[in-house]
């Protein structure tokens, strides 16, 4: 199959700090999945323009994380002759695009997204809120129709952007009698833990801006210091009190990287998740030993990502290149789309043969 013939992907993640375990479950193991069945042409995006919309004033932090999660693509298993990578500043169409379609959407619909909501409460701006942060649900529409992208493999978070998409996509065509934006569809986790992973302290989600996250390349001692301080069940005191397996971050973790090999190997008195759980419930089972056999868990994941993400880190000269070489495919790419959505607005002026016969012949 040649890569025009192949169904398209896209995804990004902002550089505002190293990725962690959410973005991992939550999308970057689908991504490497499905990069690997050979069946698609994917893209991955560095979303620094989206990162400038609540960091405009600290630029620094995500000059600072660029390489840093190209670094952890690399680690959890993307490759860039299988993936492009790019950055979103330099691709000239991601921010022509939005142009057009932030005239098919209303401020009320802008409101209406939940995940803009809760993030504009998280941020506190009250009446300070950038209007750059306000609309970048349109830019992120761009993003994927620039592409084409059919699949966009991410956490639950991002449905109301995908939904927000759909209807730039229907408006667009609808409007301009074509049918060239393509409907994207979301790729979720197929673990319900992992859709949105709660964090270290058992908020909602684990996130670069709540300070509760397991990064990808943090080391073994941080690991450990990290999960045995983890926010457990506040009613659970003593031992022998019976403990609640629900919303309890550490049980979580377990449902989303536990197997009943790793039973075997760290903790075979129990032959699985299911049995453990019901100890606890049961009462009887300290927090500590539970705490211990999740470490044991993390470590042998993240540890050959980690060896990995060291692997690459000696060549950043490397890593630039390969952005580079990435971003220029994706120029190159969504151009082509830039100008059929010229074509079909009619704002063709030079190229269009019909525009010089009624208007200049
Ligand atoms: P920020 O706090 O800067 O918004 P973030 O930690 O939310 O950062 P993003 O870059 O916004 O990360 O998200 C990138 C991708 O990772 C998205 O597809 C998102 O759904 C996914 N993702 C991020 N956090 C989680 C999580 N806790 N659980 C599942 N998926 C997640
Ligand atoms: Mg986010």
């Amino acid at each position: 199959m040649s890569n025009t013939e192949k169904e398209i992907i896209l995804t990004g993640d902002r550089p505002t700090g190293p990725l962690h375990l959410g973005h991992f479950v939550g999308s970057l193991n689908n991504r490497v999945k499905l990069q690997n069945t050979g069946k698609y042409h994917q893209f991955v995006m560095i979303a620094d323009l989206q990162a400038l919309t609540d960091n405009a004033e600290n630029p620094e932090k995500i000059r600072q994380n660029i390489l840093e999660v190209t670094l952890d693509y690399l680690a959890a298993g993307l490759e860039p002759d299988k993936t492009t990578f790019f950055v979103q500043s330099h691709v000239p169409a991601l921010y022509e695009l939005p142009m057009y379609y932030s005239n098919l959407v209303t401020m009320s619909r802008l409101e209406r997204n939940p995940t803009i909501k809760a993030e504009i409460k998280l941020r506190n701006f009250e009446r300070n809120l950038p209007v750059g942060f306000m609309t970048y649900p349109i830019s992120q529409a761009a993003d994927i129709t620039a592409f084409k992208a059919k699949f966009v493999p991410v956490g639950e978070d991002q449905l109301p952007m995908l939904e927000q998409t759909r209807e730039i996509v229907s408006a667009f065509n609808r409007i301009y009698k074509c049918e060239i934006l393509v409907e994207p569809q979301a790729i979720l986790p197929d673990n319900e833990a992992c859709c949105r992973l709660v964090g270290t302290d058992g908020g909602t989600k684990m996130s670069k801006s709540l300070g509760n996250c397991i990064y990808l390349k943090d080391d073994e001692k941080t690991i450990k210091q990290k999960v045995m301080s983890m926010f457990t069940d506040p009613t659970h005191i003593n031992v022998s009190d019976p403990g609640h397996t629900e919303n309890n971050p550490v049980f979580i973790y377990l449902d989303a990287f536990s197997n009943d090999d790793m039973f075997a190997e760290y903790l075979p008195e129990y032959k699985n998740l299911e049995e453990l759980k019901e100890h606890y419930r049961r009462g009887g089972l300290g927090d500590m030993k539970v705490k211990k056999f999740l470490n044991n868990v993390m470590q042998e994941m993240l540890k050959p990502i980690r060896e990995r993400r060291e692997e690459y880190a000696k060549d950043k000269s490397a890593l630039l290149e390969i952005l580079r070489k990435g971003t220029e495919h994706a120029i190159e790419i969504s151009n082509k789309t830039v100008d059929e959505v010229r074509n079909a607005i009619g704002i063709n002026y030079f190229s269009d043969q019909s525009f010089k016969d009624n208007f200049i012949d």
